[in-house]
C-alpha cells in the first residue's frame, strides 16, 4: 500500500493563525488561564494525530491545530502498514499496547460501521507446523482466554475444507476479531471530521523548536517553518501540546526534554512483497506461529480491502528513517518462509513491494511479551515537571487501535 491519499480539504498555512487571537482559558487543565492561539496542538498528521485531533475538537470549547510537516496527511508510517485491526493476542495483559487493543478494536469496527469506511472482520489464522510451534500457539491461546480475547483452535480437516491451500501440519488457532480496514479511507474520515467539529489543519509546517513557558504553566510556543527552508515562518502558542510525530517522536521529545531525558530512536524497516497469480489466494489472514524475541510477527499472508494478497512484513534495522527503498536482500528467505504455510506459492509471481518502518524505542525488544519487550510510551509528563505536554513516543503496531 503505497501512500495514496486524495485531500478535498485545501491544504492550511499557519500565517493564516497568527492573526488570530483567542481569550478564552486553557482546557482540560488546572493551570491559569492565558490567552493562547489554541487549546491543543497535536504535531503529526498520522492516524494517532489525526484520531487525537478529532477527540479533542469534540469538546465545544476547544481549539485545536494539528501541525503537519508535509502536504497532506498519513504519508509516512500510517501509509505503509499491514492495515490489520488485531485483536491483542501477543503484548503483556497490563500492556498499553493489550488495553488499547482490546478497547480500540470495537471502537474501530464501530466506526467504521457507523461511517462507512471499508473494513473486513476477515479473522486470522496462526498456523503450527511442529509441536514447538503448537506450544507456542498454545500460549497464545492461553493468554488471549486470559484477557478475554475470543479464540479458537480449528481442526486440520476444518481446516483444509476452509482454506485448502494453507499448509498447517500440527495446529491452527484463528482469531475472529481480527480484521482488516482501509488505512486511507479512515484517515479521510478521521480528518474530515476533526474539520468539521472546527478543528484545523496546518500542511507544510514542519515543527523546528519548541519553548514551554514557565514549564509549560503558561503553555507552550511552537516554531514551525514553511516546508521551504523558511525555518520559523510562523510561531503559535498553545495550551497544551501533543506530541504524535511517528518516527520524528524522540526528535520532539529531545527539543522539550533535559538531555537526562532525550530518547535514541530506532527504525525497524519492513520490506512488503506483492503478489500477482491468482492462485494461491486464502480469504484470512495467515500468521506463522510467533518466533520469540524477533522483532516482528513474522513474513505472514494479509489482504488488503480489495483482497489482493501481500507478505511481509520482515525486520531490518536501518538508521535513517527516510531509507524506504525495498530490500530485495530478505527475498529469497521470505520465499522460503511463505512456503512453510503456503506450499502452492507461485515464487515468480512475488515481487518487491513497499516498506513502512516502525518507530522504536530499543533496538533490542521484541513484537511480542517476554524478554526485552517494549510497550507504547504515552505520557501526561506532568510528574515530570512539564504541564500540558502529552508525550507519544514508540507508535509501532497495532497503533491503529487508537
Ligand atoms: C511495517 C509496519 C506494519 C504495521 N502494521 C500494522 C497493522 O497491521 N496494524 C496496526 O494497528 N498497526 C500497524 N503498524 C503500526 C501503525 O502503522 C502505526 O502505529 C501508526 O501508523 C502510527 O501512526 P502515527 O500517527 O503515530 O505515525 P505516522 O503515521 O508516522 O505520523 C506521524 C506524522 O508526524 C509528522 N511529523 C513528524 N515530525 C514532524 C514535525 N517536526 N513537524 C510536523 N509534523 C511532523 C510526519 O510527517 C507524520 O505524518 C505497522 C507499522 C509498520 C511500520
Amino acid at each position: 500500500m503505497p501512500p495514496r491519499l486524495s485531500i478535498s480539504t485545501p491544504s492550511r498555512h499557519l500565517g493564516h493563525h497568527l492573526t488570530r487571537s483567542h481569550h478564552q482559558p486553557r482546557l482540560f487543565s488546572s493551570a491559569a488561564s492565558w490567552h493562547a492561539d489554541f487549546t491543543h496542538v497535536i504535531i503529526g498528521g498520522g492516524v494517532v494525530g489525526l484520531a487525537i485531533a478529532r477527540q479533542l475538537q469534540s469538546h465545544p470549547d476547544a481549539r485545536t491545530l494539528l501541525l503537519e510537516r508535509h502536504r497532506t496527511i498519513g504519508t509516512e508510517t500510517s501509509s505503509r502498514n499491514s492495515e490489520v485491526i488485531h485483536a491483542g493476542l501477543y503484548y503483556g495483559a497490563d500492556s498499553l499496547k493489550t488495553k488499547l487493543c482490546l478497547k480500540g478494536k470495537i471502537m474501530l469496527y464501530d466506526l467504521c460501521e457507523k461511517y462507512d469506511i471499508p473494513y473486513r472482520n476477515c479473522g486470522k489464522w496462526i498456523v503450527a507446523q511442529n509441536e514447538a510451534q503448537m506450544g507456542v500457539l498454545e500460549k497464545v491461546n492461553a493468554f488471549a482466554e486470559s484477557i478475554g480475547v475470543p479464540m479458537k483452535f480449528v481442526s486440520l480437516e476444518e481446516g483444509k475444507r476452509r482454506e485448502p491451500d494453507v499448509r498447517a501440519e500440527r495446529g491452527i488457532l484463528e482469531s475472529p476479531s481480527t480484521g482488516i480496514l482501509d488505512s486511507h479511507s479512515y484517515m479521510q474520515f478521521l480528518q474530515g471530521d476533526f474539520e468539521e467539529r472546527g478543528g484545523e489543519c496546518a500542511f507544510h509546517s514542519p515543527v523546528t523548536h519548541i519553548e514551554a513557558l514557565d514549564q509549560g504553566r503558561r503553555g507552550w510556543k511552537v516554531f514551525s517553518g514553511n516546508g521551504h527552508g523558511d525555518e520559523d515562518s510562523a510561531i503559535i502558542t498553545a495550551d497544551t501540546l501533543i506530541n504524535s510525530a511517528g518516527l520524528a517522536a524522540c526528535t520532539i521529545n529531545n527539543m522539550i526534554m533535559p538531555p537526562s531525558r532525550h530518547r535514541k530512536p530506532f527504525y525497524a524497516k519492513g520490506t512488503y512483497y506483492s503478489y500477482s497469480a491468482s492462485h494461491p489466494r486464502p480469504t484470512t489472514l495467515v500468521y506463522p506461529a510467533p518466533t520469540p524475541g524477533h522483532g516482528g510477527l513474522g513474513t505472514h499472508l494479509t489482504l488488503d480491502i480489495a483482497g489482493r494478497v501481500r507478505f511481509g512484513p520482515d525486520v531490518e534495522w536501518v538508521d535513517d528513517p527516510g531509507d524506504l527503498a525495498p530490500n530485495p536482500k530478505g527475498f529469497e528467505r521470505a520465499l522460503d518462509d511463505i512456503e512453510t504455510y503456503l506450499p502452492g506459492l507461485r515464487r515468480e509471481s512475488v515481487g518487491l513491494d513497499y516498506c513502512g518502518i516502525r518507530p522504536k524505542l530499543s533496538r533490542t525488544h521484541s513484537a511480542v511479551s517476554g524478554d526485552g519487550f517494549l510497550d507504547f510510551y504515552i505520557e501526561d509528563e506532568r510528574k515530570g515537571g512539564l504541564e500540558g505536554f502529552v508525550n507519544l513516543m514508540g507508535i509501532e503496531s497495532p497503533g491503529k487501535a487508537f
